[in-house]
């Protein structure tokens, strides 16, 4: 889009201007709504070029129905893998209990989709990308706001003024830094490490159509195979010290990690590209508050939920969905919305954060005791009341 096209007015005056930080699920979310709201965005990510698959994400609740609201959710339909099997694995690959595609429809709900975390970000990309102007390789190294707008200073030192600027730039957001103080002040580390990359093939043996998940006391590894050509493996454990095990990288970490499981996990170990891994302590951002003035945080920025509650993609969308509704509610008083905002996402994502923190033991087991208490609802899942119970203890439903 040039910048001719952007200075195009809408009801009598000049469209305002919101920079992005961040083009993840958050931020390119924010742009399209915000477009849709009559925003001009201007999205600045620091990779290279997009990103592209990820790892597997449960995708449902608010942001299910916001990406309606948005016109993508077809698009994402089109992604979902469609009917899946939950298989429990021994370490050496052996069956111990499957959960089947019926109940796991059921347990996902209506609106839940299975999906790479590449997909969500390719159709939001998709739909935004001939709407806003969205620079790679770039990063915000300043903001300075008064009254009036934001100025907003960029790695290559030129600067941009504007309305607002929302850092949807993840969990260590440099947007979070420079606004709001440094990340040790927010981040409370759940004590596990995670490290997620898609794979070029489903290994031999895997069940298909499935998420195979193999557990022991402390960690689990999990492959999803969500149709051809994309698959995505996950390993996460616990550990005292999520910096000592990050400062090892990923294949040092994880071989030390995961010394009884053997099929498919040693060859996996061998082939890994350390760079297309995903490799994070598993942590959770609390803040009191998600703005100040015309600068807020979104998606992982603000609230990261961790991989453990299973709605940080579903909160995000939903998120930037509600940020343009409050936006469009109060357009001449941009931090009132941004309160307003706050306002109504508060109790989600507070309780969000609470299942996050109540559901470590579900992927990491501390005990046998955890492991089996973990294994039982599984196991009766296809009984009706469990499959309610289970469902919102996984987080999947929004009730
Ligand atoms: C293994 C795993 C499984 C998960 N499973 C689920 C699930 O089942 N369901 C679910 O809903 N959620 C799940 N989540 C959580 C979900 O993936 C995240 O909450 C969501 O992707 C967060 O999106 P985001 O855009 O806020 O942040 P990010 O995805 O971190 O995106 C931030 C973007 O900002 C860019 N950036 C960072 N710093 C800068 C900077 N200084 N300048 C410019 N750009 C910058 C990054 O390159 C990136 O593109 C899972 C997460 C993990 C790790």
């Amino acid at each position: 889009m040039t910048k001719e096209e952007f200075a195009g007015a809408r009801g009598g005056r000049t469209a305002r201007r919101v920079i992005v930080v961040g083009a993840g699920i958050a931020g390119l979310a924010a742009a399209l709504r915000l477009r849709q709201a009559g925003w001009r965005p201007l999205v600045v990510e620091r990779a290279p070029a997009r990103r592209k698959g990820g790892y597997a994400v449960v995708f449902s609740g608010v942001g299910a129905a916001a990406a309606g609201r948005m016109g993508v959710l077809p698009a994402l339909q089109a992604r979902h893998v469609g009917g899946f099997d939950l298989a429990y694995l021994r370490a050496d690959g052996r069956p111990r209990f499957t959960v089947p595609r019926p109940t796991v429809g059921r347990l996902l709900g209506d609106g839940g989709l299975a999906l790479l975390r590449g997909d969500i970000e390719a159709v939001l990309y998709e739909a935004v990308r001939d709407q806003a102007e969205i620079r790679f390789g770039a990063t915000v190294t300043g903001v300075r706001q008064d009254a009036g707008g934001v100025d907003v200073t960029f790695g290559d030192g030129s600067s941009e003024r504007a309305d607002l600027l929302v850092g949807a730039d993840g969990l260590h957001s440099s947007v979070r830094d420079l606004v709001f103080g440094p990340e040790e002040h927010f981040r409370r580390d759940l004590n596990h490490v995670v490290a997620a990359f898609t794979l070029d093939r489903l290994p031999d043996g895997m069940p298909e159509r499935a998420f195979s998940t193999i557990t022991a006391v402390g960690r689990t590894f999990t492959v999803a195979d969500l149709g051809p050509g994309r698959h995505a493996a996950f390993f996460t454990y616990g550990t005292a010290d999520p910096g000592a095990e990050l400062a090892k990288g990923p294949r040092r970490a994880l071989r030390q990690a995961y010394p009884g499981f053997g099929w498919t996990v040693p060859d996996l170990l061998a082939d890994l590209r350390e760079e297309d891994v995903y490799f994070d302590s598993v942590s959770q951002i609390v803040m009191d508050r998600w703005s100040r003035g015309r600068v807020v945080l979104l998606g992982d920025a603000a609230w990261c939920l961790s991989l453990f509650a299973g709605y940080g993609s579903s909160l995000a969308v939903g998120g930037a969905d509600l940020l343009g509704a409050e936006l469009e509610r109060r357009p001449d008083d941009v931090p009132a919305a941004l309160r307003a905002w706050q306002t109504g996402l508060r109790q989600e994502v507070t309780e969000r954060q609470r299942k996050g923190r109540a559901n470590t033991g579900v992927h990491a087991p501390r005990n046998r005791l955890e492991l089996l208490l973990r294994d039982l609802p599984l196991r009766l899942a296809t009984f009706p009341p469990v499959t309610g119970l289970l469902s919102r203890h996984l987080s999947f439903h929004d009730t």
